[in-house]
């Protein structure tokens, strides 16, 4: 392995599940990275936790109340303070950052992902929303290469693996794995009744409620999907979607000979997180080690399409492109804040999703303002529609 000096890293969302598996990374190799910058939206005690551990020099609290209760608590003062949607921007174009991890959740990481591309910065992206919201706007940074966007979502970090040294033109299929979330079984009529802690317990992976629930409805297979034709630049019919309950197989590429490479490990965040971290180098690791003597079986079965609506809503808006990603994430995100505060049910998700694609317009070749203005007016209109619902 290839020695290098110790590296300047910015990491947003630090408090969230994401950041803290990023922070474990770090503890485990505190030679390789320096941590630098860190930002959240309000959790002001973790945050303070993490300066007293990692003394990093600049921290975002987006929420502005949030950064005075930090402010006033804080025992560095030599600490930087930002707030806001644009304290979250500069730090995320930091001129002495050398990579930058973006693990804020929702198109709320937007801004932020593409502030460190126009700066020329490494992305290591879990903020899947972005990549979606977005996708056009990443196009030219993908294309070139330039700075790299090194996905931290498992799936991609998987087909990443699988495609490093081979050529676009060789992949025949991507497929996605899926755990099938858990509702795989539940009989369709029992949907209505699903309550929000039946849609936070995932059978294979820990991981904060918004994207728990997204994994309950598939939506988070959707998104994916969304984010698999962006970074790979795969048209979407060469995508198909393998539900794989165990999480083992992280997803496969099958090329134009029939062979089928896959990535697999236990199901953690750790190493599809270091893999970016370190990439193009390996270190060594445990997390996700497979003990063969265990792992009896892998099984696969197709998605159902009637019983998770969003999925096929996403293939759609996928093939639609335009602002319709953004649109489908935005309503989502706001059908599932409302599903976790108990307001709406959880079949009521794709409905919303689907009721705000039906009344908005679409635009072709979006600018930034475009995607932002078509996600602030999609939740606007699925909170609208959501209060018809109750009445
Ligand atoms: P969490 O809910 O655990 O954490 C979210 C983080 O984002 C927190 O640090 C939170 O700060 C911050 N945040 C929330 N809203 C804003 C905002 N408006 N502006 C800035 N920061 C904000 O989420 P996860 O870690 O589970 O997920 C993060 C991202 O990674 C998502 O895009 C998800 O899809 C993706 N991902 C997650 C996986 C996982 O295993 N968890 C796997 C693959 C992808 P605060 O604490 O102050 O609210
Ligand atoms: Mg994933």
């Amino acid at each position: 392995m290839v020695t290098r000096s110790t590296r300047n890293l910015i990491l947003l969302g630090a408090t969230g599940s994401i950041g803290r598996s990023t922070l474990a990374v770090l503890r485990a190799h505190p030679e390789a990275f320096r941590l630098t910058g860190i930002a959240a939206y309000s959790s002001v005690s973790v945050l303070l936790e993490i300066c007293r551990e990692f003394s990093p020099k600049r921290v975002c609290l987006v929420d502005p109340g949030a950064a005075e209760r930090f402010q006033s608590q804080v025992d560095d003062s030599s600490i930087e303070i930002l707030s806001g949607q644009s304290g979250l921007t500069e730090l995320a174009a930091a001129a002495d950052a050398d990579i930058v991890v973006n693990a804020v959740v929702g198109a709320a990481g937007l801004r932020a992902s593409l502030a460190t591309v126009a700066a020329g910065i490494p992305l290591a992206l879990a903020n899947k929303e972005s990549l979606v919201a977005g996708g056009p706007l990443f196009q030219e940074a993908i294309a070139v290469g330039k700075p790299p966007i090194l996905p931290i979502d498992s799936e991609h970090s998987a087909l990443w693996q699988v495609l490093n040294g081979e050529r676009r033109e060789s992949i025949r299929r991507i497929l996605l794995t899926a755990s099938g979330g858990p509702f795989r079984q539940l009989p369709t009529d029992a949907f209505a009744d699903i309550t929000v802690e039946e849609a936070l317990a995932h059978p294979t992976w820990q991981m904060g409620p918004k994207i728990t629930v997204d994994s309950a409805t598939l939506v988070n297979k959707g998104l994916e999907v969304i984010e698999a034709v962006n970074l790979f630049q795969v048209p979407i019919d060469a995508i198909e979607i393998v539900v794989h309950p165990q999480s083992i197989i992280h997803s496969m590429i099958e090329f134009v000979d029939s062979s089928i490479v896959a990535q697999l490990s236990r199901p953690t965040m750790v190493l599809p997180i270091r893999y970016a971290l370190f990439w193009p180098d390996r270190v060594p690791g445990d997390d996700g080690r497979i003990d063969w003597n265990e792992l009896r079986s892998l099984t696969f079965e197709p998605p159902d399409w009637e019983r998770f609506p969003a999925l096929g809503l996403a293939v759609e808006v996928a093939r639609r492109g335009g602002t319709a990603p953004a649109i489908y994430n935005a309503a989502n995100e706001t059908a599932v804040a409302a599903f976790l505060e108990r307001s709406i049910g959880f079949i009521e998700i794709p409905r919303i999703i689907e009721r705000t694609l039906e009344a908005s317009t679409l635009v072709d070749h979006p600018s930034l303002d475009d995607i932002l203005t078509a996600d602030a007016t999609a939740r606007e209109t699925a909170r609208r529609g959501m209060e018809k619902v109750k009445w």
